[in-house]
This record gives C-alpha cells, structure tokens and sequence, in this order.
C-alpha cells in the first residue's frame, strides 16, 4: 500500500483533519499516484509534531539517485504544485535514475504559511553542517527537528547523487547551488527559461547572505554532493513554474547521466 493510500485513510478517521483540509485541493492531483501502488519502507513514514504526514514518493530504479525536496520553506509555497505534476508526468515516463520526492518537508509550516516548522525553527539552518550556528531560529543543536532528523536519515539511506530542493524568493526566479553543481545548475537554468517564457531564469552563485545549517551548505559543502536551490519567483504561476521544474529537472538528470 502506498504511503499516500495510508494518510488518506488516517485522514478519513478524522485524526488529522486540520492537516487533510490543507491539502484536499492537491488530492486529485494524486488520483493517478495511488492507482500505482510504490512500495515504500515504513521507516520514511514521519509524522510532524502537528501530525502530518512528511510524504515522500519513489519513482524509477534504474541508475543514480536524484532527491527533490519541496516545502522546506512553509512560505514559499510555489514549488508544491509544481513538485506534484513532477511526481505525475516522471512516473508516466522511464526515468534513467531513481527519483525520491519529499512533496513538503515542512507541512506544519505551509498550513500556516510560516517559514518556520510549529516550533519555530528553519529547517533550512538545522542542519550538521560545518557552519551550523545554533539559536532560536536555528535549533540548538543540528537536526533537533523531526523534520530535519527525518531528511537526513533519508540521505544517508538513498545515497543521492544530485539533490534539488524547492523556495521561491521575491528577486526569483534563479537556480543557485552548493557543492560541485555548476553544471547542473547551468543545465537547470537554461532549460528552465527556454520552458517557461515568461520569466527570466538565470544562476545566481551566492545567495548573497549567510545560510549556516543549511542543507546546501551539508550536503554540497560538507559531503560534496552537488545541490541546486531552485528559487521560483513569488508568485510564480503554477503553470510557469510546473514547466520550470519539470524541464529543469530532466536536464539536470542528462548531466548526471552524462558525467558518468
Ligand atoms: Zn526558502
């Protein structure tokens, strides 16, 4: 039974439904998901401290691992759409690598449109990144967060060879990245603006502010895996940013796929 099958049928018993409400709109988006059972380890099964579920979905198992991670910024809501119709039209094709989702690492925090989980910490500064600074905002130790304890053991389980994750940003949209991802980054962006036509897509190199914790400077610093930041504009049409995501992530997988 897929994860997915199983948080409806919590929703159904009413324990989450403060959660369900918030995401009923998205609910037939997922209609031709469930009708393909993916067989998930229940150990990916987290819950928030709110209750709600963090979904992650598998798709494809040939070559590399590719990780995409949605929501992590409650506020910035314009990659969850697009991330959905991802999931739709990847499980529709033959993928050369392994894509795992996570549709909203941060559900707590989208409910409200919060940056912020429900205790008041960016899941984008929890990480155990050489640069971690711990305070409020932050937690006071790396990966305090269920959230961030949960995507971590994640990485450490698939091994992902590129890893995306999903903001949007007023100055957006652009592809910044940490690590060795210049290429993909570069790859990211120019398909992205070739198939969104009405924004400018461009790489920025800096985000122009420090990020300590973060999970680009975990991953692609610490470990030295490449990971790309995809800010979308806010207010981003969905449509736009669906076709952003969707170009940007097949090109990025050629690359990967190149360099091999
Ligand atoms: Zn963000």
């Amino acid at each position: 039974m897929s994860k997915r099958i199983g948080l409806c049928a919590v929703c159904v018993a009413g324990s989450l439904m403060v959660g369900c409400a918030s995401i009923a709109p998205v609910s037939a988006e997922h209609m031709p998901v469930e009708t393909k059972p993916v067989e998930v380890e229940r150990d990916n099964l987290a819950l928030t401290y709110e209750g709600r579920g963090i979904v992650t979905q598998y798709i494809g198992d040939n070559g590399p691992t590719v990780l995409i991670i949605g929501g992590i910024h409650g506020s910035e809501p314009e990659g969850l759409a697009p991330a959905l119709a991802l999931i739709k039209e990847m499980r529709a094709e033959e993928l050369a690598v392994r894509a795992v989702v996570v549709e909203d690492m941060n559900p707590d925090g989208s409910v409200k449109l919060s940056r912020y989980n429900s205790r008041g910490v960016d899941l984008n500064r929890n990480w155990p990144a050489s640069n971690f600074s711990p305070g409020f905002r932050h937690g006071e130790e790396p990966l305090s967060e269920i959230e961030t304890a949960h995507c971590f053991a994640l990485i450490q389980e698939i091994e992902p060879e590129l890893v995306i994750v999903l903001h949007s940003i007023h100055s957006g949209p652009f592809v910044n990245y940490d690590g060795p991802a210049l290429s993909y980054a570069e790859a990211f962006a120019t398909a992205a603006d070739i198939a969104d036509r009405s924004r400018n897509w461009r790489l920025q190199a800096d985000m122009g502010y420090p990020t300590p914790g973060s999970i680009g400077s975990y991953v692609g610093e610490d470990l030295g895996i490449p990971i790309l930041t995809i800010e979308f504009d806010r207010g981003h049409e969905e449509g736009g940013a669906a076709a952003a995501l969707l170009a940007g992530v097949r090109a990025s997988i050629g690359e990967l796929i190149a360099g091999r």
